[in-house]
């Protein structure tokens, strides 16, 4: 079973200081909502604070002003109640793709042979089943990453944090792992924040679309996704999808433009 998942925050600002005492500011005033069992995507210009704000939420990342709260309570430092994917698959090398997986499982004392029918089903899930008994260096890139969203999953977290998930995978995987991920979290209630560069992942995914101004990065509007569920890929040709792209493309060359990066 999976907990209620509700994040909340006010007028987050977050500020890095910098060696020769000057300071960058690189989220101001960011306010975000996600109610229970919601999917939000976060896009906007690159260095606008997407991945700065997410690891505040995941608890690894202080914030300067303001406050962020799970469940009503302020966010201190991380909890298992997060899964956090990053954009770079961090495995431990020792371990096969399904020692990965099960880590967290081992930690919370799963019993070894429900861990490991847990393990298998994820690596399954995401299509790896039969490397199983891979290294890390004996997979792909791409392969590698979807060992780590699988490794996230395990522990069945109720809210899932992802830092662009999916952009070291081929067009076609990334599609797939996009459906997986909709079903995945259909089946398990969870909330998901979920960081994007590419906007038609975003619309695809989301319930709303928070779309990010330029550092210091606030929030440019939300875009409430109106497509209906379930999503089959084919809705990423149809008008109404093209539309949504278009109109939060604009926004971030807006923003781009203003930032002159
Ligand atoms: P995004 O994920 O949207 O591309 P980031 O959150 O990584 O952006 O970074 C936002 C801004 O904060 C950038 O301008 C970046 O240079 C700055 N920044 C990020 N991490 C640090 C850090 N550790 N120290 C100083 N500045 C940082
Ligand atoms: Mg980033």
């Amino acid at each position: 079973m999976t907990a209620v998942a509700k994040l909340q925050s006010d007028r987050v600002s977050i500020t890095y200081p910098l060696k020769n005492g000057d300071e960058v500011t690189a989220v101001k005033d960011f306010e975000i909502t996600v109610k229970e069992g919601e999917f939000v995507c976060v896009v906007g210009p690159s260095g606008c604070g997407k991945s700065t704000m997410l690891g505040a939420i995941a608890g690894f990342q202080d914030i300067s002003d303001g406050h962020l709260y799970l469940n009503g309570q302020p966010i201190k430092g991380a909890g298992r109640d997060r899964g956090v994917v990053f954009q770079q698959a961090s495995l431990f090398p020792w371990r096969t793709a399904l020692e990965n997986v099960i880590y967290g499982l081992e930690l919370a004392g799963v019993p070894k042979n429900e861990r490991r029918a847990k393990g298998e089903e994820l690596l399954k899930l995401v299509g790896l089943e039969p490397f199983a008994n891979h290294y890390p260096n004996q997979l792909s890139g791409g392969m590698q990453q979807r060992v780590n969203v699988a490794r996230a999953l395990a522990i069945e977290p109720s809210l899932m944090l992802l830092d662009e998930p999916f952009g070291a995978l081929d067009a076609q995987t990334r599609e797939f792992m996009q459906l997986e991920l909709l079903r995945i979290w259909k089946a398990t209630n969870q909330t998901i924040v979920f960081v994007t560069h590419d906007i038609a992942e975003a619309v695809y995914l989301s319930d709303h679309v928070v779309v990010m101004t330029a550092r210091p990065g606030t929030v440019r509007e939300k875009v409430k996704i109106d497509l209906p569920r379930p999503r089959p890929l084919e809705i990423k040709r149809s008008p109404e999808f093209l539309e949504y792209e278009k109109y939060i493309w604009d926004l971030i060359v807006q923003e781009k433009e203003k930032s002159n990066l």
